[in-house]
């Protein structure tokens, strides 16, 4: 049984270091049920192919049993297809790539390259219909070869086997996990014990695309064998940790930190979250500047998308984010698939990395950018300034940014740390200030700064945003 991964993102031997295996040396790792070699095909600047071979003993498979030794037990197809056992691989060779961590490029993991993977061969007794429910919600493209039974015999017809390949944009951990969970959905027979465990692993891989794909029922119940008690567990605790998310979670930690919740205030006024006054406060300025086709970047799941498309002015609206699970939450909470065509030609949703110029990017008038930069590496921001304003060129750009001075305020924060886990840094205004002066000047756009929240003496206000116009734009 043999997989595949190849990537031309630039340069494509950086994959050696996402999958910690060294292009230059074939090796071989020895597991209970056979052995598996890994080694590069191909590893150049602009290609680089790494292949899981999977040698499995089947007569060491059966060695041990006491009963019942039939001759299938020794003559099946479990050696060449992809099964369960390739699951088990990925955790033990690929192990660290599949929980996404990598010291050498950090940045690399969050970051969705162009992957192709090719799986010879699955079995797959429902067809390809069933392959490409499974895979394309997921963002892939498919190619699938089907075999005949015997090319001898063509009335014997196909044989439930398929070379598959995948392409897509994906982190290099989303492929794996997709694989690590899918890959047993496809195959009847599983080689060990289901028990609880099997729902923690279906969970811990399913976390960020399972919650909502369209076939997480079938998922869930494939993986753990029919056996209807752990689907029902493992269905319910799915939903329960998808209902809060991340940024959700934020905003509620910030409310209630800066004492902004309705009863505290005493007012009858409806509560304007916080998070709500940036997206407003973005909102307005974009509409303000009479710009026509607007881009979200970092759009998560989708708040500020769903306001811009109830503003007719704008003609053309595009989402962006590096985060698969947050656009498939947008798609949803915009009822993407049943909106009215019209509606729909409006929007467009993207999968990508604001580090990675992107032609679709280009030729629009303005662009929000909220509570996004704290989220890059410090040394992945010029990359995003080139991007956004050397080669997407909008003439508009509004950016908010956390206002770190304004952190003494919350009650439950202790110095040296930040709002957010996945914060990278936040700055103080003069920071912010200097930061986004200096980007004005070399890519020609003028730039003001704005409070966002209520100003407190000394600290400011809880956020800020930066206006930046090109300079022919306002000429
Ligand atoms: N703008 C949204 C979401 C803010 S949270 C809002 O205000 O509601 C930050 C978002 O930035 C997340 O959705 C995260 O996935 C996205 N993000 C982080 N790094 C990114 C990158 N390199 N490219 C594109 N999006 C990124």
């Amino acid at each position: 049984m043999l997989l595949t991964l190849t990537t031309t993102h630039q340069p494509a031997t950086d994959l050696g270091y996402l999958l910690h295996k060294n292009p230059a040396h074939a090796q071989t790792f020895s597991l209970n049920f056979g052995k598996a070699h890994v080694f590069y095909p191909e590893a150049s600047e602009e290609q680089c192919t790494a292949a899981l071979l999977l040698d499995i003993d089947a007569v060491q498979l059966v060695r041990g049993r006491d009963k019942g030794q039939s001759l299938d037990q020794y003559v099946n197809d479990r050696p060449y297809v992809a099964s369960s056992f390739l699951s088990v691989a990925l955790s033990e060779v690929f192990g660290t790539a599949l929980n996404g961590r990598c010291k050498q490029r950090p940045e690399l993991v969050e970051t969705a390259i162009p992957l192709k993977a090719t799986l010879s061969v699955i079995p797959c007794r429902a067809g390809e219909d069933w392959l490409r429910r499974l895979f394309e919600p997921l963002g892939y493209s498919l190619t699938i070869e089907p075999y005949t039974l015997d090319e001898q015999f063509s009335e014997w017809g196909q044989s439930h086997y398929y070379t598959v390949t995948l392409e897509g944009q994906q982190r290099l951990s989303d492929l794996l996990s997709h694989l690590y969970v899918l890959v047993p959905v496809l195959d009847h027979s599983k080689h060990y014990w289901i028990g609880d465990d099997e729902v923690e692993k279906l969970l811990t891989r399913g976390k960020g695309w399972l919650e909502t794909h369209p076939e997480r029922e079938q998922i869930a119940y494939r993986y753990l064998k029919h056996r209807r008690d752990l689907t029902r567990d493992a269905l319910s605790r799915l939903v329960a940790e998808d209902s809060v998310s991340e940024e959700e979670e934020e905003v509620l930690d910030e409310d209630e930190a800066a004492g902004t919740t309705e009863e505290q205030e005493g007012s009858d006024e409806k509560k304007v979250s916080v998070h709500d006054q940036r997206l407003q406060a973005a909102f307005e300025t974009i509409r303000q500047s009479g710009a026509k086709r607007v881009l979200d970047l970092g759009c998560g799941e989708g708040k500020l998308l769903r306001m811009l498309l109830t503003e007719k002015s704008f003609e053309h609206i595009l989402g962006l984010d590096v985060s698969y699970r947050s656009l498939a939450i947008a798609r949803r909470r915009l009822h993407f698939d049943h909106i009215a065509p019209r509606q729909r030609e409006r929007i467009s949703l993207v999968h990508s990395a604001l580090t990675y110029s992107d032609k679709r990017l280009k030729g629009y008038d303005a662009a929000a950018v909220v509570e996004v930069i704290e989220h890059l590496d410090m040394s992945r921001l010029s990359a995003f300034e080139r991007v956004l304003f050397e080669y997407a060129q909008p003439g508009l750009v509004v950016i908010t940014t956390p206002n770190a001075e304004y952190n003494v305020k919350f009650e439950t924060w202790q110095a040296g740390t930040f709002r957010h886990k996945d914060h990278r840094f936040e700055w103080t205004r003069q920071e912010f200030e200097a930061w986004g002066r200096g980007v004005a000047e070399r890519f020609g756009y003028s730039v003001r700064f704005q409070p966002v929240g209520s100003e407190e003496t000394e600290v400011g206000a809880i956020s800020q945003m930066g206006i930046f116009e090109k300079r022919s734009f306002t000429a």
